[in-house]
């Protein structure tokens, strides 16, 4: 039932994201938490978890509140759906998608999901509509899944699995994974090369790694730098951007050689470049892209160099 009341603040920005570009926030779930995970690492309070929304704001507010947003603000670069839960429960979520298109002008539209839905026809076809999906997917097994994800009953890992793997051979638009460590939780060798060998079958245009970074739920540590570093090169051949705050700097030399073997094992982002390479192996940094032996190419709003491919 979508909530007939006074429209309150459904949308927050906009704010400049490093990972997405200058973001205008719509809150599919404004008031309480709606969603059906309950993730040891969330940032937002323990709650039970439910299958479908109890509370939805109106499509008409929400499209109306973005229209006087794009009109303020026209430095706007994403449009981002998200919610307090999860913002594939909201029930209007097509007609939400398609009324957005239709206002978004050069902005484009992104969405932040757990995932949990993309195996459902419904969902799957919506989120062929969005221009950047970025799913979570934190474990390869089931075990791992229910301990640090601790899901709705409804849902089952290998169903997400086999879903986001199917949704990435059909969708034209930027998919980016993101997967959060827990330290002792999905941080086992095991688990990382399951879910290195699930990676290499999506193949998304990025994959976001990162830790608690803000109060969890639960009691649960993150993991430092230097082990989101070590899982980041076992993920050999893929977009991987680090997100970790006040990572360190620890700027080094690297002679040609030595910066194209690092990038043979995974392509950098500018903020590996930024934290790693000194004045002297950026210059070199420049020659290779000159020399066409390095590109650059970027992913919603991530640089990222690499080993040129013909
Ligand atoms: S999916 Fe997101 S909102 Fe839901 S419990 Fe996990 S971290 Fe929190």
């Amino acid at each position: 039932m979508q909530t007939n009341q006074t429209p309150i603040n459904l949308i927050f920005g906009p704010v400049a994201s490093r990972r997405f570009g200058i973001s205008l926030g719509i809150d599919l779930s404004p008031n309480i938490k709606q969603c059906n995970f309950d993730c040891l690492y969330c940032e937002l309070a323990a709650s039970k978890t439910i299958s479908k929304q109890n509370s939805s704001p109106k499509v008409s507010d929400i499209i109306d509140q973005v229209k006087d947003a794009i009109q303020k603000h026209q430095q706007i670069e994403v449009i981002t759906l998200t919610a307090n839960g999860e913002p594939t429960l909201y029930p209007y979520l097509d007609q939400l998608i398609d009324e957005l298109n239709k206002i978004k002008q050069n902005k484009k539209l992104l969405i932040l999901s757990n995932g949990s839905t993309i195996y459902k026809n419904n969902i799957f076809r919506s989120l062929q509509q969005i221009d950047i999906v970025k799913l979570s997917l934190d474990c390869a097994t089931q075990k791992c899944f229910k301990k640090l994800d601790r899901a709705n009953n409804s849902v089952e890992l290998h169903k997400i699995i086999d879903g986001i793997i199917t949704f990435s051979k059909v969708y034209n638009g930027d998919l980016i994974l993101e997967v959060l460590f827990v330290d002792g939780i999905n941080t086992k060798d095991d688990e990382i090369d399951k879910l290195y060998q699930i990676l290499k079958q999506i193949k998304p245009n990025r994959v976001d790694i990162g830790t608690i970074d803000r109060p969890p739920a639960y009691d649960v540590k993150p993991i430092g730098f230097d082990k989101l570093q070590e899982i980041a090169n076992k993920f050999t051949d893929i977009n991987v951007n680090i997100t970790f705050k006040n990572r360190p700097k620890s700027l080094q030399s690297f002679n040609h050689q030595e910066i194209i073997k690092l990038l043979k094992m995974r392509p950098l982002t500018q903020d590996d470049i930024d934290n790693t390479f000194d004045t002297s192996s950026v210059e070199i940094l420049k020659k290779l892209i000159q020399d066409k032996i390095i590109s650059v190419v970027e992913s919603s709003g991530v640089l990222f160099y690499k080993i040129f491919e013909i």
